[in-house]
């Protein structure tokens, strides 16, 4: 059988799950590098900082929706199968508010917070809340089952996973994407996956002017909800949210958070934590159910993440640069675990038009 040596720039969601998926084929050798791995705490590296959940965002009809979809089987089958991993399920409420509409937050919940989503089908327990469920201050409200993810367990997980199926692992930096061949642990690779997440802006032979940050800021707390929550808004202004969820094995509740556009910086403001806390405690009361106070909240950390947006929305599509095969994965926004299997298929697919192609040559 011949071998293609495949080289994968990114630990991220992104990468490692595709490291994971392409892991399973015993026609490729795969190396993976990034200056950035699973135990960083980095500005530059967006996967650690999310909460992560399983919230759908894609529009009926568009790639991310299609990429989410397919996702869903995955995260549910390793969250029943592999409990070190670091998944577990949980109920979920999302209220809406007429009046979001038009802000950031509103127009990022749209899909998430409808009535009648895609998703009611695919998602367990989907329904339509009684109006006497729905908080005041709210005009409507759902409830589904989904998952919550413990980043740097899951993480880890997944690197652990590629490397027993043979994926050799390095570090580096790279200031251009033809470089990837050669880092390849062979000392060459005939194709690059390219899953450089925000800094796709940044890397030589690809310098995509669409992306750009989304600044997130949450806070992680010992407190425990009984319930993953968000709403459509806030009144705190258009780009702040209000989430809650609890990750799985210990892993503490993230409180969320804003959308803060085109904004790199990457310390905590100490003003919007406190929004963040307030905001959390009024909308899931049981996580401070002695005092009802913020104060009861046990902080662990505030945490800064930007998320890869792009305009034009995420890309997953081959290119040749420099004479090789470059296929890129990059620009998941808010939405790279909820979207990652569904990416690495996407790519596993561009990858065999590829190696299909050489064949007939
Ligand atoms: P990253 O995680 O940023 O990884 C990029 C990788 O590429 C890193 O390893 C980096 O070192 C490497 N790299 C980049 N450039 C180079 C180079 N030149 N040389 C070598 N290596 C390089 N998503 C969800 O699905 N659900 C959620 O609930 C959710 N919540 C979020 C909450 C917050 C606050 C934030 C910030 C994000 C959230 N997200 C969520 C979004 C999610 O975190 C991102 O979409 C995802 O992490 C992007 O993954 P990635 O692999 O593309 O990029």
């Amino acid at each position: 059988m011949a071998v293609t040596n495949v080289t994968i720039v990114g630990a991220g969601v992104v990468g490692l799950t595709t490291a994971f998926i392409l892991s399973h084929r015993r026609d490729l050798s795969i190396t993976l590098i990034a200056k950035h791995m699973p135990g960083d705490y980095d500005i530059e590296y967006a996967s650690p900082w999310a909460g992560a959940n399983y919230w759908p965002v894609g529009a009926p009809g568009t790639l991310l929706q299609r990429l989410e979809k397919a996702t869903w089987a995955d995260l549910d089958r390793i969250c029943r199968e592999h409990p070190e991993a670091g998944i577990h399920y949980q109920d979920s409420r999302i209220y809406g508010r007429e009046k979001d509409a038009d802000s950031t937050t509103g127009k990022w919940m749209d899909e998430l917070g409808r009535r009648d989503p895609w998703f009611a089908g695919v998602l367990p327990n989907f329904r339509v809340l009684e109006p006497s469920e729905v908080p005041k201050g709210y005009d409507w409200g759902t409830t589904f089952t989904s998952v919550c993810i413990n980043t740097p367990v899951y993480l880890s997980w997944l690197l652990g996973q590629a490397v027993k199926n043979g994926v050799v692992v390095k570090r580096g930096v790279l200031t251009h994407i033809s470089d990837a061949a050669q880092l390849h642990h062979s000392g060459a690779s005939d194709i690059t996956i390219n899953c450089t997440g925000l800094l796709a802006a940044k890397l030589g032979g690809v310098m995509d002017a669409n992306v750009f940050p989304g600044r997130g800021q949450v806070t992680l707390v010992r407190n425990e909800p009984d319930a993953m929550v968000t709403t459509s808004g806030t009144d705190d202004g258009g780009s702040e949210a209000a989430y809650v969820m609890q990750r799985a094995v210990g892993g503490g509740t993230i409180l969320g958070g804003c959308m803060q556009h085109g904004e790199w910086e990457s310390q905590p403001d100490l003003n919007l934590a406190a929004r963040i806390m307030q905001r959390a405690v009024d909308l899931v009361p049981s996580l401070v159910p002695k005092t009802g106070k913020v104060t009861e909240l046990s902080v662990i950390r505030h945490g800064v993440g930007l998320r890869p947006m792009r305009k034009g929305g995420v890309r997953v599509e081959r290119e040749r640069i420099d004479g090789g095969w470059v296929l890129h994965a990059y620009g998941h926004a808010g939405y790279g675990y909820q979207s990652s299997f569904g990416t690495a298929r996407e790519v596993e697919r561009l990858l065999e038009g590829v190696l299909g192609e050489k064949a007939r040559l």
